[in-house]
Order: C-alpha cells, then structure tokens, then sequence
C-alpha cells in the first residue's frame, strides 16, 4: 500500500489542478481498496456544510449538490466527531440520509476519514461497497493516510481561492482581486508592482512571461542547446580515460535527448504560442520529469532525475544568454520563493515597497532586515503562485499578512489612505528625535539600534538612536563570496564605529549557523538550530575568530567605542575560550604591534535556555549581558523560528518567557552586571513597555520602531509598570498576557501606536 499512497502523491503533486486532484484521489483510492464508491465531501463556508466534491462510483450529476452539516448524515457525523467511521450495515445506523441523486442505494458499507488540517476539518473521504462487511484495518489506515496526504493540498487550495472556486463555480465577487496570507514580518502597508527574484537554474522558479520576440527566442532556445550539448561533449572527452565505454554512452544519450525533436518540437511550439524561451521550457521539462516519474518501470522512472539535470542545464544556458540586468519598478515589491539578504541589497532602497518570501518566517533573517528598514514583509507565503506574478500589481499588508493581488479600485483606495496615514504618523514621530526616552516618572531608558547593511545604519543616524546594541556582522559577510580579509572587515568595521562616534557600537562576532548559511562556507546539518551556530562555529575557526577581533579591535583605534559580544553562548567554558583569544588579539596588537586602544567591553548574549541560569556565573566573566528574545523564545518553547508550520507556536509573550525575563533581569542586578535585551521584543512598543517593567535600562531594536517605542515610553509610569508586570507574570498564557498588557497600557495617546494600521484594514476587508 506504500508504494501505492507514494504514486497517489506523486500524481496529486503533479496534478493540472485542484479538479484534477480530486478526480485523480477518489479514481486512485477506489482502485486500491478494490470497492465501489470513493466520493470527497469538502467543507463550504458558505454554507456551513460538507458539499460532495467528487466522486468515482455514484452518479456525477450529484456533485456539487449534495450537502450535509455536521448534524446531519454520516459524513455530518464523521467531520463532527473528526475521526473515522467503519460500518458494515450503513442504512442501520441512526444518523444514515439516504440521497436517491446519488445512486447510492446499492452500497451497503460506509468507511468515512475525516481530512484534518491544523484542527480544521477540511472534508471528509469516504468509501462505500456493495458487500455488507466492514472495510478491514489496512483499508481504514490507508483512508486515513490517504487523507493526512490531502489535507495540505486542499488547505493549500482554499489558502489560493482554488476551494472556494471548486465548490461554488465562481471567484470572488470582486472580479480579479485574489487574496493570499502570509506571516506578517514587518510591519507597513507596500503598494506596487512585482519584481520576481528566481534562483538561476532553478525550473520551479522561472516565472512565468510571454515572449516579446518570437523569433529571437527561438533563436536563442536554439544557442541554448548547442551550448548544452557542447559542454556535455567536453565532459565526455574530458572523462574518456576514466570511464568504461557503457558510462561514457550516457553522455550521447543526453546529447541525443537534446535532438530529440519532440521535446525540442514541444517548446517550440509553445514558444510559437507566445511563450518565452525560458517559461516554455521549464514547462515541458517539468511535465517529462512528471511522466517519467510516474513509470513503474524503476530504470524508468529514475530517468526524471537526467531530464531534471538535463533541463537544469539547458536553463542555465538560457538565462545566462538572457540575462539582463532587472529593472526595478518605482514601487518594487519583491517576490522569492526564499528571500536572503543580498537579494535586498541589490534593489535601490527608494524603490522597495515590501518583502515576500515563500519560504521563512517573522524571525528569518530577511525579515529582521525588512523590519530594520522599515519595509513592509510577508514571510511563509506558501500557497501564492509567486512564479506567476511578475509584474502584478499588489497590495502587501505587513499588519496582517494578506497579499492583495489586482486589488479592486475600492480596496486599492482603503490601502492608499492607510499609506498616507502610516507615513504621517512617522512624520508626527519625528518630533521626538531629540527627546529622551523617559517615563512619566523620569526614569531614563537607552534605546539603541540593531544594525547590518550600511543603509540601516544611516537610517538609525535619523532616528535618535543612542548606540549600536547588536551589529551583525554576519551580513555583510552575506554579500561577499568568500570570507573578507582582515583589512577589508577592519574597513567595514571602522565605517561602523565612526558613523556613530563617540556612541557605543556592540559587535557581534560572527553568528553562522541556524538559518545563517555563508554560501562559501556551507553548513549542511540535520537539525542546524541545535547545531554548529555562533560561537560554537568560531571557537573551531580561530582563524576566522582572531581575524574578526582583531580587525574590530584594529578599527577602534582612537575611537575606543567598541564593545563585543558573544553570540550562542550555552556553558562558561565558552566564555572562557573566548576570553583568553580575545586577550591574546589585544596583547598581541598593543605590546607586539604597537597599537594602542581601550580594551574592549566584552559582552555575551543571553539566548538559549542553558544561560538563564548561569547568568551569575556569565556575569563574573563579562562586563555586560545582552539577551537575544528571537532565539530565546525559539529554544525555550522548542519552535523552529524560521518554520512557518509552526509560527502560530511562536508565542512572544509565552508566561515561561516572561519568567526567564524577569529571572535574568533579576540575577543580572543582583550581580552588578547591566544587561539590555537586543531580539525583536524589544522593538515591539508592548514589549518594551514590558521589559521596561521588569528593570531593563537598554533596548536595542530595528530603527524603524525606536521612535514609536520612544512615544509609548514616555507616556507610562514606572511604577505602573512594575506592577503591570507583576499580574503579567502571573497569567496563565500568551494570550491572556498580550490581552492583559494592552488593555492595562491602553490609553487615547497610545491607540495609534499600540493598535496600528492593521486593525483599519483589517475592517475594511471584513
Ligand atoms: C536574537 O536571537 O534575539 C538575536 C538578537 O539574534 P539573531 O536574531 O541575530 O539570532
Ligand atoms: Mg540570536
């Protein structure tokens, strides 16, 4: 039956659409089982009712016009009780509605799965049989396996509208208009056109375009080939004297798959249809890695992995011979199946308007960054046809996560006031550049700012900031395609230092690893969060570790306001290793070198479970602590923060969370030691305000939110906080935390702030 469940998948991922892979599911599963009937009941919103969606075995005229609730029928009673029913005798059962449009009359047993996604009971798949007897246990498992398998692909149907269109034959009432969700990354509202970012070479990521000169890119589909097949040619004479003659015969056979013309004749055709070079072929390559995938002949089937090579290569040759330089609309919204750093880089900023990634979540990198700079950023946007929206006018809604393709003139003017608002407000906010951070009761508190690329250190430079809390300099390392020499980090570095002068900059040595691959230094791991990341990484590399200190520490001459701190930091034998490098870079550069600087204040982040409860022991060899809310939160809940199946889980405001915070604040007074908060909570004006209330002086965030957190600091009272923060800590979940925390810091000043323009929107669409 494996081997079964494993074709059933593979045509259900290939599948034209979602028609298709219902039909493809009841056919499939009816055969398997060896029975009468398969039919799937899909939930319709609309109706509050489970509609017969498909069917292979009653008649097809009652598709789409059966309809049960969860009160009634036995599928009612399956989706109701969200497990699976086996009866032998189904007319006997109380809960039995006969439907004479179905033809079901002669089926006599009923073997009925629910199909669950996230909780949500999306339909239920059932089976019928002539026979009186009941399916036996393989069967019942296979139904129930079978429809684990499907419940993505319809969540990923009704996430596209697909669903809904296969239930009630119509889109949406707003003619075009197409509304995708996403994680809400950074905040902001981003209207304007697609520019598509695919990985080279890669067949699922060549977006789909319409050629604008035929001719020319069926000239070029032929360069492409010949390339192709040269290259293979030079492999072939270069391997001659390694291989035998059957292996060296693997080479003609792809060169003859190449002159092949009915593949090539496929593309052509398409290309003569109005297709571009590279979208035709993409589309003819992946149809032959579907078919011959789907052999059952195993020689066979293992030849998708040649025509993917095959095709993978023709590509390449194809975008090189095409490459252009992009062009960047005004309003640039940028799509790509996994977002990185560099991609950002490459978009003049006054041009960027939002962020979506396919892959990744609110804490991956890019969005740290898209927060930083203030860009509006939908990370984990699984179910949107990103290939297919080049060039698409969108509205990206940052608060909310939603993605608004080919908005309807209404919806357009809503967001376009909600723009206009936003940027109003960061007006308004201006004013408190110059202002200090205090409360009411005036105490002071230092807002600092996490840096990176160049361009969020000269937005920080606007914003106020007070220091750098966390430099990282991973990213520039990103944008490189080997490791920078010393002279070139210590150039980077003294840029850093100088630009905010005579203020603080904390480096963070580099912090690789996790979600943070160098493409040159590549980390292939099981479980990279739990593995090779930060500090375990470089006290292996001293090369690398005692060349990045020694340019920080070469870079502080004469300005002497750099501070360094420790990333991953779990045991004080780390702590210690650390220390004694650190001390040999100083000595070495001031006794032997000449140099003469401060040394520097060295710190260590306070970011896995392990160093909450040590920090009286960090706190001896340190002279500052910096705690790190993103990976904290990611390992003392155990949720993956890159992982968008489990972001829900992700919960800021977690009550262990705020027991671990308020320990460390505690521990780290007791020890004399000052400590700051550097993760993303500390940029969140309900979070600050938190931190805040449990003693913490020093928050350091993305610019983009220093002043708005600047604003709602300077309308509260320390001591309410303190004891906000006492009844805070005694709630019972994240929820009833977040709830406690805004209703207690609610007032009129702060509404804009607190409840941002999301909460609007979020109307407006209702
Ligand atoms: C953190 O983990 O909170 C942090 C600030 O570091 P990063 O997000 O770079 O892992
Ligand atoms: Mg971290």
């Amino acid at each position: 039956m494996l081997d079964a469940l494993r074709k059933i998948v593979q045509e259900v991922n290939t599948a034209d659409d979602f028609h298709a892979v219902l039909d493809i599911i009841v056919a499939r599963v009816k055969s398997v089982v060896n029975t009468g009937v398969c039919s799937v009941y899909l939930y319709d919103a609309d109706n509050d009712s489970y509609v017969l969606s498909a069917t292979n075995g009653l008649l097809q005229e009652s598709v789409g016009k059966v309809y049960m609730s969860t009160e009634q029928g036995l599928v009612g009673l399956v989706a109701h009780r969200a497990e699976p029913l086996n009866l032998e005798d189904a007319e006997a059962h109380p809960r039995f509605t006969y439907f004479p449009e179905t033809g079901e009359e002669k089926f006599k047993s009923f073997l009925g799965a629910p199909i669950i996604h996230h909780r949500d009971v999306l339909g239920v798949l059932v089976v019928q049989q002539q026979q009186r007897r009941k399916f036996d246990e393989s069967e019942e498992a296979f139904l129930v396996t079978v429809s684990a398998q499907l419940a993505g692909v319809i969540a990923h149907a009704e996430a596209t509208g697909e669903l809904r269109r296969t239930i009630s034959q119509h889109i949406y009432d707003n003619g075009d208009e197409r509304c995708y969700v996403g994680l809400p990354s950074a905040q902001g509202i981003g209207i304007g056109t697609v520019l598509l970012v695919s990985t080279p070479a890669d067949l699922n990521a060549v977006p789909r375009r319409l050629a604008t000169d035929i001719p020319h890119e069926l000239e070029q589909l032929h360069d492409a080939l010949e390339s192709t097949k040269d290259d293979l040619r030079g492999v072939r004479e270069s391997l001659n004297d390694k291989l035998n003659s059957e292996e060296l015969a693997l080479f003609d056979v792809y060169i003859s798959m190449l002159e092949d013309t009915s593949l090539g004749g496929e593309v052509v055709t398409l290309i003569e249809g109005g297709l571009c070079a590279q979208s035709a072929w993409s589309q003819v390559i992946i149809a032959h890695i579907r078919t011959f995938s789907q052999m059952d002949n195993p020689y066979l089937s293992e030849r998708a992995a040649d025509v993917r090579d095959l095709g993978r290569r023709v590509l390449g040759h194809l975008q090189q011979l095409q490459h252009e330089e992009p062009v960047y609309p005004e309003n640039t919204i940028l799509i790509g199946e996994e977002l990185a750093a560099p991609h950002l880089t490459d978009v003049p900023f006054e041009n960027i308007r939002a962020m979506i990634s396919v892959k990744g979540s609110h804490n991956s990198h890019v969005a740290i960054l898209g927060r930083a700079m203030g860009i509006p950023t939908i990370m984990g946007a699984v179910d949107i046809p990103w290939t297919e929206l080049d060039g698409v006018s969108l509205i990206v809604d940052g608060y909310q996560g939603q993605i608004i393709c080919s908005p309807t003139p209404q919806r357009l003017q809503v967001y376009k006031d909600l723009y206009q608002e936003e940027q109003s407000q960061a007006k308004d906010l201006e004013s408190l550049k110059d202002l200090p951070c205090e409360t009411i009761d005036k105490h002071r508190i230092s807002l600092w700012v996490n840096t990176g690329l160049r361009l969020d250190t000269m937005l920080s430079l606007n914003r106020g900031a007070e220091g750098v809390g966390l430099y990282r300099t991973e990213i520039p390392f990103f944008l490189l395609d080997r490791f920078p020499s010393e002279e070139e980090q210590r150039k980077m570095y003294r840029e850093q230092l100088e630009m905010f002068a005579p203020l603080p900059v904390t480096m963070r040595t580099l912090d690789i690893g996790g979600d943070k691959a160098l493409p040159y230094f590549p980390i292939k791991e099981e479980n990279p969060f739990l593995g090779w990341r930060g500090i375990r990484v470089t006290l292996d590399h001293p090369e690398i570790f005692l060349v990045q200190l020694r340019a920080m520490m070469r870079a502080s001459v004469g300005l002497d306001n750099l501070s360094i701190l420790l990333p991953m930091i779990s045991n004080t034998m780390e702590l210690d290793s650390a220390m004694v490098l650190i001390r040999r870079v100083y000595n070495e550069l001031t006794l032997e070198e000449g140099y003469q600087f401060k040394f520097p204040a060295i710190g260590a982040m306070i970011e896995v479970p392990a160093a909450v409860y040590q920090i009286r022991e960090f706190a001896r060899r340190v002279d500052y602590l910096s705690v790190g809310t993103n990976d904290l939160t990611q390992y003392l809940l155990a949720v993956d923060r890159n992982n968008s199946q489990v972001a829900e889980l992700y919960h800021t405001f977690h009550p262990s969370l705020l027991k671990a915070l308020r320990m460390i604040a505690d521990d780290a007074k007791a020890a004399g030691c000052p400590v700051s908060v550097c993760g993303e909570l500390a940029g969140d004006p309900i979070g600050a305000a938190l931190l805040v209330g449990m003693g913490y002086k020093t928050l350091s965030m993305s610019s983009a939110n220093l002043l708005k957190v600047k604003a709602v600091i300077r309308q509260l009272k320390l001591s309410e906080l303190n004891a906000i923060v006492d009844h805070a800590c005694d709630l019972d979940d994240t929820f009833a935390v977040r709830d406690y925390l805004e209703s207690s810091l609610e007032r009129p000043e702060l509404s804009q702030l607190l409840h941002p323009a999301g909460a609007q929107a979020r109307q407006s669409n209702s």
